[in-house]
C-alpha cells in the first residue's frame, strides 16, 4: 500500500488527533500506517484535516508529524501509554480477587464499576453498572465466565481513549 504522502494534494501539518485505539496483541490485527504506508502499527491515532475528507489511521510517529505544533506537546503519546498501562490490567483482570455470593453470583467492585456475574447454569449473564448509580450500563450473555469478565472489562475501560476523556 501506498501512503497518502504519495498524495501531493493531502495537507502536511495541521492536523487534529481524535482518539487513539488500541488493536491488541495479535499481530494479524495491526493496521498499515495510512500516513507512510510503511509501518504497522497495533496503536492506531485517528486524526482529521479540515481539508480533508474523513480521518486517516496512523501510528504515534506520523500522528505527531501531522499535527505539527510546535507550541503543543503530541497528546496522542500520552494517550497511547494509556492504553498500554490498560493492556497490563487487562492481562491480570481474571486472576483478581471476586468474591461469591451465596446464590453462586461473582461480583467485584473496582474503580467506580460494579461487576456482576450470574451462573445461569448454561451460560453466565454479565452486568455492569456505575458502582454509586442504580442503572445498569451493559447486560449480556456469555458461554464461559473468562469470556463474561473480560467483556466486562472492555466496556469499562474501553480500548479506544479520546482527546479530552479523563483517566
Ligand atoms: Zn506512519
Amino acid at each position: 500500500m501506498v501512503g497518502l504522502w504519495s498524495d501531493l494534494s493531502v495537507p502536511r501539518r495541521g492536523w487534529e488527533l481524535i482518539d487513539v485505539e488500541d488493536l491488541g496483541c495479535d499481530e494479524s490485527d495491526f493496521k498499515l500506517c495510512e500516513a507512510c504506508g510503511k509501518k504497522h502499527v497495533r496503536y492506531v491515532h485517528h486524526l482529521r484535516h479540515p481539508s480533508y475528507a474523513g480521518t486517516v489511521g496512523v501510528g504515534c510517529v506520523c500522528g505527531a508529524k501531522m499535527q505539527h505544533d510546535e507550541g503543543a506537546e503530541y497528546i496522542g503519546r500520552e494517550l497511547e501509554k494509556r492504553l498500554v498501562r490498560r493492556d497490563r490490567r487487562r492481562r491480570t483482570w481474571l486472576t483478581r480477587k471476586w468474591a461469591l455470593s451465596s446464590k453462586g453470583n461473582v461480583k467485584m467492585k473496582a474503580e467506580g464499576w460494579l461487576f456482576i456475574l450470574c451462573n445461569r447454569g448454561r451460560f453466565w449473564e454479565a452486568f455492569l453498572k456505575p458502582a454509586d448509580a442504580d442503572d445498569f450500563k451493559y447486560k449480556a450473555r456469555f458461554a464461559t465466565e473468562a469470556e463474561a469478565k473480560l467483556a466486562l472489562f472492555d466496556v469499562a475501560f474501553p480500548n479506544k481513549i479520546a482527546v479530552g476523556a479523563g483517566q
